[in-house]
C-alpha cells in the first residue's frame, strides 16, 4: 500500500460559519490541519478588533477539547476602515491579515469595497507594516461576464494596487483562470488554489440540469484553466499553496436558493491528493500543502506529520448537523458518493 508522510498542512483560506454550522464542521479542519486563515464575511461581516476576537472565541470555543489547531483571523475591508485600528490589531497579533471583497462579490460580500482606490491608503498602511493583503479577484459589474471577471479584476484593479504599492504582501485567493496563474508567477504575489478547481470545469455546474452543488465563487471555468491550475498546483512553486475555501452550506439552502460555496473540509487532502497522483506530483505535496504557505508568511512549518494512505475511500453523500443528538440538518461534501483512493490515516509521531 502506497503511503505519503509529510508535515501537517494548513489551511490558508477557509469559511468556518458561525453557531451550528460551526460547531459541527470545524473538526474536519482542525483535526488535520495545523492552522487556518478563517475568511470574515460571516452574517455579520467581521470588520473590527472587537468583532474578530469575538468570533476567535466562538472558534476555539467550538474546537474539540484538547485541539491544538490556529485559527488566523482577518478582517473585513470595507469603505469605512479604520486603518489605525486594522494595522494595531495586526501588529498586536489579533489579526492576521485583511480580506479585501469587491461588494457582492460573494457569499455576505455586500459590505465589500465599492471603490476600491479609497483604500489606498490603507493598502500604504498595510505595506509599511507588513501585513498581508487578500483578495478576492473579481469585478462584479453586471456588464462583464460572469466567466471573465477574474481576468478583469486583474488588468482593472490588482495591476494598478502592484504598481503603487509594489511591496505590499498579497495573496490572489481561489485562482480560477491560466491568466491569474500567470499573473500570479509574473508579479511574484502569492495564490491559493481549492480542490474543487483543480476537479471540475463549468460544465459541472449544467451536468444533469442545472446542478448548484458544483456553483462557487469564483465560478469554475472552462477545461484549458483547470489544467493550468492542475500544473500550477502540482508544480511544487513556491507562489502556489493550499486554501480549500471550504464554505459549507445547508442543504436547504443549498438545493433550493443554489448558494455559492463548495463544502470540502472533509475531503480536502484526499481530493488534492487524488490530484497530485494523476499528475505524477505526489513528491511536491508536502510543498502545496505544507511547506509553501508558511514560507510566503514567514511562519515555521508544523511540527507534527500527517500519514496519508493509498486505499479506497467512499466519500458520504452527505454531513449531518447535530443539534443535542438530533440530525437537524444535512449539507453535501464534495465528492458526495463518490470513491477517491486515498484516505488520512493520522498524525504520527
Ligand atoms: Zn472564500
Amino acid at each position: 500500500m502506497k503511503t505519503l508522510t509529510i508535515l501537517k498542512p494548513d489551511d490558508w483560506h477557509l469559511h468556518l460559519r458561525e453557531g451550528l454550522v460551526l460547531k459541527n464542521i470545524i473538526h474536519f479542519t482542525s483535526e488535520y490541519f495545523g492552522r487556518a486563515i478563517v475568511m470574515p464575511n460571516t452574517k455579520n461581516p467581521i470588520t473590527s478588533i472587537d468583532k474578530a476576537i469575538a468570533y476567535k472565541k466562538l472558534i476555539t470555543e467550538a474546537l474539540p477539547k484538547s485541539s491544538n489547531f490556529q485559527p488566523l483571523m482577518t478582517i473585513y475591508l470595507t469603505d469605512e476602515t479604520d486603518k489605525e485600528e486594522l494595522i494595531n490589531g495586526f501588529k498586536n497579533n489579533v489579526i492576521f491579515a485583511a480580506k479585501l471583497y469587491p461588494a457582492n462579490a460573494t457569499t455576505n460580500s455586500s459590505h465589500g469595497v465599492k471603490k476600491i482606490a479609497n483604500l489606498y491608503e490603507v493598502f500604504e498602511s498595510m505595506q509599511e507594516s507588513g501585513m498581508p493583503l487578500l483578495i478576492h479577484g473579481e469585478v462584479t459589474d453586471s456588464e462583464v461576464d460572469v466567466f471573465d471577471r477574474e481576468e478583469v479584476f486583474i488588468d482593472r484593479e490588482l495591476q494598478p494596487i502592484i504598481k503603487t504599492f509594489p511591496k505590499l504582501k498579497i495573496v490572489l485567493e481561489h485562482i480560477t483562470t491560466s491568466y491569474a496563474v500567470d499573473f500570479v508567477q509574473e508579479k511574484n504575489i502569492g495564490a491559493t488554489i481549492t480542490p474543487h478547481h483543480l476537479h471540475i470545469n463549468r460544465n459541472a455546474m449544467f451536468f444533469g440540469g442545472l446542478n448548484s452543488d458544483f456553483y462557487c465563487l469564483p465560478v469554475a471555468k472552462r477545461e484549458n484553466n483547470r489544467l493550468a491550475l492542475r500544473k500550477a498546483a502540482t508544480s511544487g512553486k513556491e507562489c502556489f499553496f493550499l486554501g480549500t475555501d471550504s464554505a459549507p452550506h445547508l442543504r436547504k439552502w443549498k438545493a433550493f436558493c443554489g448558494c455559492a460555496g463548495i463544502f470540502n473540509s472533509p475531503v480536502a487532502l484526499e481530493s488534492y491528493l487524488t490530484v497530485f497522483e494523476e499528475e505524477n506530483a505526489l513528491d511536491n505535496f508536502e510543498k502545496f500543502a505544507s511547506l509553501n504557505g508558511p514560507n510566503f508568511y514567514n511562519l515555521s512549518p508544523n511540527k507534527e506529520k500527517l500519514k496519508l494512505v493509498s486505499k479506497s475511500n467512499k466519500i458520504v453523500e452527505f454531513i449531518d448537523v447535530i443539534e443535542e443528538k438530533d440530525i437537524v440538518e444535512q449539507i453535501k461534501p464534495f465528492h458526495a458518493g463518490e470513491t477517491l483512493n486515498w484516505q488520512v490515516e493520522g498524525i504520527v509521531n
